[in-house]
């Protein structure tokens, strides 16, 4: 049994003031705090329920997306307008995890979820993952090859959406390839303070009706991705406008992929298009024995999901 003190207050600055005693973590659907924190890989003395703060709304009109950090997976995945305006992050979200963990788990913590790797899970700062299938083969750095789990990030990150945040300082915005670096000197891999708090997600990307989520997993459901893909497509009748192009299960943070959103640029939106953008994808990849089958895995992840998102009508 750990020892902790619990707090649930009912607005922003009394959640920062709680937070900012030593040993202060926010915890939303703890869905992932809860595991990391049993295992004594995550040391919260003071647990800070955010669930009464007005953290919650819906916004997803074509002009604008925002979501309250404390919306859950589930009504987010669901809401018809996200369905009909935001399909990659309607589809994203609906293949995460379980429906119970859904209905659970919030905006802001998915985006904050560990890694699934022995050195995010086990207190023993030494532990280090050994090769594995599931390693990531962008970003790549001595302290880690961990992928970054979360399906919501990827599909974020095609829409270059923002994270709006609130600390003692004030507020602040960052786009979320600002947010995530991947790990350097130790394992952390996101822009916030521990005293920060995620209020909102927001992206403005007209062309979004047009995008899609494809997910390869080894189990249909309930299971992490192995590699992902998240695009969106601008176009002007059978020409390629503009693409977005990002991947899951590849990287140590959610990532993009502009060489190929260029070589889509301008082109006839075809098969043959899609797969010779994304012929070069593996160039500047670290890979080994057990996960140099992503490079190949990625390119017909990307294609596949290129075509779902052209034959949206
Ligand atoms: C078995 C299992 C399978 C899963 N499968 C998938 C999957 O396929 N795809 C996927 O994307 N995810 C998956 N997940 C992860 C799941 O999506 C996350 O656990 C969940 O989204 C975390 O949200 P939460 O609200 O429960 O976060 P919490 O556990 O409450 O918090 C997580 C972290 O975020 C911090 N935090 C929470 N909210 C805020 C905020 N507003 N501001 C600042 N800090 C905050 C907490 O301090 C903590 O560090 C799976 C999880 C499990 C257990």
């Amino acid at each position: 049994m750990k020892n902790f003190t619990y707090a649930h207050p009912r607005d922003i600055p009394s959640a920062l003031g709680t937070v900012a005693r030593p040993g202060g973590a926010f915890i939303a659907g703890g869905t992932t705090l809860i595991d990391v924190w049993k295992l004594g890989a995550f040391p919260a003395s003071e647990l800070v329920d955010i669930n009464e703060l007005s953290l919650r709304g819906i916004e997803a009109s074509p002009s604008g997306l925002k979501l309250g950090a404390l919306e859950r997976m589930s009504d987010v995945g669901s809401h018809p307008d996200v369905v009909k305006n935001y399909p990659v992050v309607s589809q994203a979200l609906l293949l995460s995890a379980s429906p119970q963990i859904r209905n659970m788990a919030s905006m802001g913590g998915n985006l904050l979820q560990r890694p699934r790797s022995i050195s995010y899970r086990n207190p023993d700062p030494d532990q280090r993952d050994g090769p594995s299938r599931f390693d990531a083969i962008f970003g790549v750095t001595p302290r880690s090859a961990a992928v970054h789990p979360s399906d919501l990030a990827v599909a974020l990150m095609v829409l270059d959406a923002s994270v709006r945040m609130q600390g003692p300082q004030g507020e602040r915005v960052l786009k979320l390839s600002e947010f995530y670096q991947p790990p350097q000197k130790n394992l952390n891999f996101f822009t916030l303070a521990p005293d920060e708090l995620i209020t909102s997600l927001e992206a403005a990307v007209p062309f979004a009706r047009r995008s899609a989520y494809v997910k390869i997993r080894d189990r249909a459901s309930y299971q992490f991705a192995v590699v992902s893909a998240a695009v969106a497509l601008d176009l002007d009748g059978g020409n390629i406008r503009e693409a977005r192009v990002a991947g899951g299960g590849v990287g140590t943070i959610p990532w993009r992929f502009p060489q190929v959103e260029a070589a889509l640029k301008g082109q006839a939106a075809s098969l043959q298009t899609f797969q010779s953008a994304v012929a070069d994808i593996g160039q500047g990849a670290v890979t080994h024995s057990q996960n140099a089958f992503k490079v190949e895995l990625l390119k017909r992840t990307i294609t596949r999901a290129l075509i779902q998102a052209q034959e949206i009508v």
